[in-house]
């Protein structure tokens, strides 16, 4: 018999696979290493798009070429959220390990549903491993999930399909059940109140305190007024971290008025419940012992690959009668390979699942619960130290105390309304951005843009906090300032320019008879001689200087370049450096020359980051300087 010839997805040459992956993982661990000298973010380019947006491959391609396109039009444009200095929503960072263990689940790929085999045993360990984490009994059970999104909507269905006599697997859900949590709340609860038939009317948003935290008496109210309006309450949803500032509910007067009125106690931990296992969370958050049910993220503040999370349901019952079904096909058998634990789709809504439990159990093996411990107070410290650096910085204003791990702020100078400043603020952001220096995200405190900085990251350093504040300072200085030409009809610029450059010579040199007349008269020694002046202004302040000087053969230097001493530090300098190179080439200058006192090192690197090469050190009885650069337009 003719047999057909056959084909398979496995390669023809498994070396060559092996060759290709060995340098995967060499070029992923290298592009690891070295994430904190690459920028936060890229934008992806034109390219980019238009490759991904080719239609579907009819025939295969080499992997090498399939690799190389990941390369090029993938790896450079990742959204950042694994950076040092990725403070945008709350996201974690991942880990080299993390990353291998789901090489290796994939590379098993079991579907982890039904089975007598490992990843069973596993998924099962890792809940263990949850329900001691956070203090839940022996009894209690779990399930790994994708995210907390879906860690709520598990928790919310249990919660919802407890109340057994309305039957409502069978019947449907019941008009009258009522949810409540605070305005804070993440969105996910209410999609998953939405998706559960209760409906966002039903689930009752009730504001918050000045802190963010959800206002109990106003609780205690709705409560209250519902039922005696003939609703039937049946859950509070407490937040152990709230997505905007990390505030925390009242979680004890929470359980105690679930108590009172006979409510199930379900608490968004997605991040934030982690804290408790610092010194500064534990008591806050200890009431999580006692509560129905959690939803917390292994993808956040643990660090795990996407996707990982996990729900904790108190009663084991409950929580198999809101799912359990199973089919036929998927009844267990004493022996083989369809023996083994019960169905994990007895406790949520998948069935086909992924092996996610093995990067959670190596990734705990590998560090121990101890240093996830200290790397989130690690960041909770961090966070603290920011708020206290945003206050202590002129411009700066702090929007919310820091309760975690987040921190709410925004430029400020004083200056503006409460309009021009929210658009301030956003400008700043999109640069900062757009920069690549540092990703934080945003929100709206009382009506008030705030740039908001989310440290759940294991890479920051207090460094990458300092940095930011300068990027922040400097982007907005560069909003704010705007450039313009020495106007020989102002007195006003005529007066800034010599107070400005004398205070500045005065202070490092010795000021001679030359240096008082250009500074007297800069138009007759600058602009009519073929340079130019130029003046940083805020509005009617005049907050820095500089002067370009014809030198001959096609070279101007740069000179007499000085910045207000209030306006120190917040990168004029910079500005009126870069306006001045600009004109320079406007001027056709092929060469920009700087003599400077390297006593100066401040102003030495402002001229580096401004192009500058050094190019000779000199000491000369007849010039005050004693380092001359260049750069070439
Ligand atoms: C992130 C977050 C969620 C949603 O979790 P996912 O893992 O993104 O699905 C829910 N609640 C809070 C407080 C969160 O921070």
């Amino acid at each position: 018999m003719n047999r057909p010839t056959e084909e398979t997805l496995d390669p023809v040459n498994w070396n060559e696979i092996r060759t290709l992956g060995h340098q995967m993982i060499d070029d992923m661990i290298d592009y690891l290493q070295s994430l904190r000298d690459k920028p936060v973010w890229e934008k992806p380019t034109n390219e980019v798009k238009e490759v991904l947006n080719r239609s579907l491959p009819q025939e295969g391609q080499p992997v090498e070429e399939v690799y190389q396109e990941f390369l090029s039009y993938i790896l450079p444009y990742n959204k950042g959220n694994i950076h040092p200095r990725f403070f945008a929503w709350v996201q974690g960072n991942g880990t080299p390990l993390g990353m291998l263990a789901d090489m290796l689940a994939s590379g098993m790929n079991p579907n982890t549903t039904i089975g007598d085999h490992a990843a069973m045993y596993v998924e099962q360990q890792v809940v263990e491993w949850s329900k001691e984490m956070f203090g839940f009994s022996k009894e209690a059970s779990g399930l790994l999930v994708s995210g907390a999104t879906m860690a709520n909507l598990t928790a919310l269905t249990v919660a919802r399909n407890s109340l057994q006599d309305l039957q409502i697997r069978v019947k449907g859900t019941d008009d009258k059940l009522t949810v409540y949590c605070s305005s804070e709340t993440h969105i996910c609860v209410i999609k998953a109140t939405e998706v559960l038939g209760i409906g966002s009317e039903r689930t009752r948003i009730i504001p918050v305190t000045d802190t963010f935290q959800i206002d109990v008496e106003a609780l205690i109210s709705m409560i209250k007024a519902d039922i005696a309006a003939g609703f039937r309450p049946f859950c509070v949803v407490g937040n152990a971290g709230t997505v905007n500032t990390g505030a925390v509910d009242p979680l004890e007067e929470l359980y105690q008025i679930c108590q009172e009125f006979g409510l199930w106690l379900h608490i968004d931990g997605a991040f934030g419940s982690l804290a408790k296992l610092t010194p500064t969370f534990a008591e806050k958050l200890k009431t999580i012992e006692k509560a129905d049910s959690l939803a917390f993220d292994f993808h956040k503040w643990l660090h795990v690959p996407y996707e990982s999370a996990c729900v904790l349901i108190r009663d084991k019952q409950l929580h198999q009668s809101a799912f359990s079904s199973v089919p036929n096909y998927l009844t267990a058998h004493e022996r083989g390979l369809a023996a083994g634990p019960e169905p994990l789709t007895n406790y949520g809504i998948e069935l086909s699942r992924s092996f996610k439990a093995l990067k959670v159990w190596m990734s705990l093996k590998e560090h121990g619960i101890q240093k996830y411990g200290r790397l989130v107070q690690q960041n909770i410290d961090q966070a603290r130290y920011l708020g206290e650096k945003v206050s202590r910085t002129p411009n700066l204003e702090l929007l919310v105390p820091v309760s975690m791990n987040i921190v709410c702020f925004r430029f400020n100078d004083g200056k503006h309304s409460e309009g021009a400043l929210n658009q301030l603020n956003k400008e700043i952001l999109m640069r900062l951005h757009e920069s690549g220096i540092a990703a934080p995200s945003y929100t709206i405190i009382h009506g008030k843009y705030a740039i908001r900085t989310n440290i759940t990251n294991h890479r920051t350093r207090l460094e990458d906090l300092d940095l930011l504040i300068n990027a922040i300072i400097e982007i907005a200085t560069g909003i704010l300032v705007k450039v313009v030409e020495f106007d020989v009809n102002n007195p006003l610029h005529y007066s800034a320019f010599k107070d400005i450059n004398y205070a500045w010579i005065n202070k490092y040199f010795k000021v001679e008879q030359g240096d008082l007349d250009s500074l007297e008269n800069p138009e007759k020694y600058f602009i009519a001689t073929g340079g130019a002046v130029l003046l940083a202004c805020r509005g009617d302040e005049i907050l820095g200087t500089t002067a370009l000087k014809l030198i001959g053969d096609n070279s101007l230097e740069l000179c007499k370049m000085g910045v207000n001493e209030a306006a120190r530090g917040l990168g004029i300098g910079y500005i009126i450096g870069e306006a001045a190179i600009q004109k320079a080439k406007a001027l056709g200058t092929k060469r920009l020359y700087l003599e400077t006192n390297s006593s100066l090192s401040p102003a030495l690197n402002l001229y580096k980051k401004l192009g500058f090469s050094k190019v000779e050190n000199f000491s000369s009885p007849y010039v005050r300087a004693d380092v001359a650069m260049e750069m070439y337009l």
